[in-house]
């Protein structure tokens, strides 16, 4: 028999439904507004054999020392603001020490001092060293397997996977978060996980979407969303929870 039971669980499962296309519409959306005002971003930037410094740009093809750099890239980068990482591969790459063997062979100590501009530089030299170890160890390079290496979470871990091995992970990070949350799409603390499968259902498993998509959402919280959010002028006040409640 039909019961009023089981009505009302069937509404809230439709309601959730709904709510969750919802959502699915609204990502795509931001997507395209984002890629209408920002254009290709050409992200992870990585240094060319003739250039000096990492350059943003569409790549076919990854060298093996570009590969290494994205790694080490994602190492540096965590807690830190980019420009120090840049500083620093630039540095690394004036010392020909872009190369997995030669960061290898180098002492920790050495590696500390060289890494010191991206900060928490003796605990990122032990990560490097432990990544190295994991690259070195023939284990298949897959999600779970880095999650195990020493210092690596799910942004490293899915960085790593997306811009250097190509493989389709949207990278979530507080930028992302910060956006999302405020235009009322998740709450603020919103799990990685729960995020970051919001983005894969709502999109297609594609990896250079993916690698854009979140440089867009990295570009518009730099530019606009944020710590204090210039409302007024964002591309996104149209579709934004928090620009609509202020009006
Ligand atoms: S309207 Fe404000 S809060 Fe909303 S996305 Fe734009 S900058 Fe962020």
């Amino acid at each position: 028999m039909y019961t009023n039971k089981f009505y009302i669980i069937i509404k809230k499962h439709q309601e959730t439904m709904n709510k969750t296309r919802q959502i699915h519409k609204q990502i795509t959306r931001i997507h395209k507004i984002l890629y209408k005002n920002y254009g290709v971003q050409g992200w992870w930037p990585v240094t060319d054999k003739e250039s000096k410094r990492p350059t943003y740009k569409k790549r076919k093809k990854l060298s093996r020392n570009q590969r290494f750099e994205i790694i080490i890239g994602a190492i540096l980068t965590q807690n830190t603001a980019w420009k120090n990482v840049e500083k620093t591969i630039i540095e690394l790459n004036k010392k020909k020490l872009l190369d997995i063997h030669k960061i290898k062979a180098l002492p920790l100590k050495k590696l500390s001092k060289l890494i010191k501009p991206t900060g928490y530089y003796n605990q990122k030299a032990k990560k490097i060293k432990a990544m190295i170890d994991f690259l070195k160890s023939g284990k298949e390079i897959n999600r779970e397997n880095l999650l195990s290496v020493w210092g690596v979470g799910p942004e490293t871990a899915d960085s790593i996977l997306l811009y250097a091995y190509n493989k389709p992970f949207f990278v979530i990070d507080t930028y992302t978060k910060r956006i999302l949350a405020r235009m009322g799409l998740v709450k603020s603390n919103v799990s990685y996980n729960e995020l970051q499968h919001m983005f894969h259902k709502a999109l297609p498993r594609n990896t250079e979407l993916f690698k854009e998509y979140h440089a867009l959402l990295v570009e518009h919280a730099k530019k606009y969303c944020r710590t204090k959010p210039l409302c007024n002028k964002c591309v996104l006040k149209e579709e934004c929870k928090i620009k609509r409640s202020k009006q």
